[in-house]
């Protein structure tokens, strides 16, 4: 009865059998000439929309409130990010033009992402059209990354103890040096970071696993190592919830990397990484984190694709976890 009960939902279940969280503000900010393509984000949003997407599906976040921000980063951090009150050297660090707006979107991004996994544990899984910041450390920002969005959605899960334990698992092409620096030494939460060993950041502090491969390594290396890791440590470890960070970044004709992942490669990435872990009834919040290839479409065709993978799985695994509200307190 409940095969068919599922059959049926995958014949007539909704296009988007889940919730998407995106802010038109995202691409807002003005960054000059800059590699970093934040129309990515107006990009993948109108593509769902022409996909079939309503706009009910998609959730605006609010500005992630300084109590929040407070889990992760300290208070003087934060106090210089809104006051504009940066050294250079800091500003430097950023490497993306600091104004008002960037703070806005930073704010958005950590809203975004912690709306996302609340909505991760009520229905299974949940799309942030954003976030992934995973270079900004509790002091201090760098590689494009102001506030760690994914480490404050991580402790706030936690303090309101919707979740007993998480898990990162970090596909950008770049090491998740932030993540696992504001994260270290916690026995509730998993840092699993696959990445680039050869490119910045050069500093690595080390994620509970971290998995190093080097320029040229492609699509059967990566998925030998992801196979190798993700439904072991899923099945060990047993989080509540899974942060996934589908950076676009890794694929073969991206200008910051040096990865050989073709765009079926990065398809496959994303199944294993979600699947293995609906398989599991562990809600999945996934956000977009870098992307950075010659032409701004491939980069957007990876992230649709991500959301497709994500529906294709959710429309097979459909069990939604236990209500939000039933969780408190685990
Ligand atoms: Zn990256």
């Amino acid at each position: 009865m409940g095969d068919l009960l599922n059959l049926f939902r995958v014949l007539v279940g909704k296009r988007f059998p889940f919730q998407l969280v995106y802010s038109n503000e995202y691409w807002m900010v003005e960054t000059g000439k800059h590699v970093f393509p934040l129309q990515k984000y107006r990009l993948v949003y109108e593509n769902l929309l022409a996909m079939g997407a309503k706009k009910e599906n998609f959730l605006r976040p609010r500005p992630a409130p300084d109590e929040d921000v407070l889990l992760v980063h300290t208070a003087r951090y934060l106090k210089r990010v809104k006051t504009g009150t940066l050294s250079h050297a800091e500003l430097r660090a950023l490497e993306i033009r600091y104004s008002p707006e960037l703070v806005r979107f930073a704010l958005l991004s950590v809203g975004g992402t912690v709306l996302t996994a609340r909505k991760a544990l009520e229905c299974g899984l949940a799309v942030h059209l954003g976030g992934g910041f995973h270079h900004a450390f509790p002091d201090h920002g760098e590689g494009f990354c102001l506030l760690n969005d994914v480490a404050v959605a991580v402790r706030k899960m936690i303090e309101e103890k919707f979740a007993r334990k998480v898990m990162v698992v970090d596909c950008d092409l770049h090491q998740g040096n932030g993540t696992a620096a504001a994260l270290a030494g916690r026995k509730d939460v998993f840092t699993l970071s696959i990445h680039q060993m050869d490119i910045y950041p050069t500093e690595k502090p080390l994620s509970t696993v971290d998995v190093g491969l080097w320029a040229g390594d492609g699509d059967a290396k990566y998925l030998a190592e992801l196979g190798a890791h993700i439904p072991r440590i899923y099945n060990e470890f047993r989080p509540d919830i899974v942060f996934y960070l589908a950076g676009a970044d890794p694929y073969e004709k991206d200008q910051l990397g040096g990865l050989s992942l073709t765009k079926a490669g990065l398809k496959e990435r994303d199944k294993v990484v979600i699947e293995n872990a609906r398989r599991l009834k562990i809600p999945v919040a996934v956000v977009l984190a870098g992307g950075y290839a010659a032409e701004i479409k491939d980069t957007v065709d990876i992230h649709l694709n991500t959301v497709r993978i994500a529906q294709r799985v959710q429309r097979v695994f459909p069990e939604a976890p236990v209500p939000l509200a039933a969780r408190r307190p685990v």
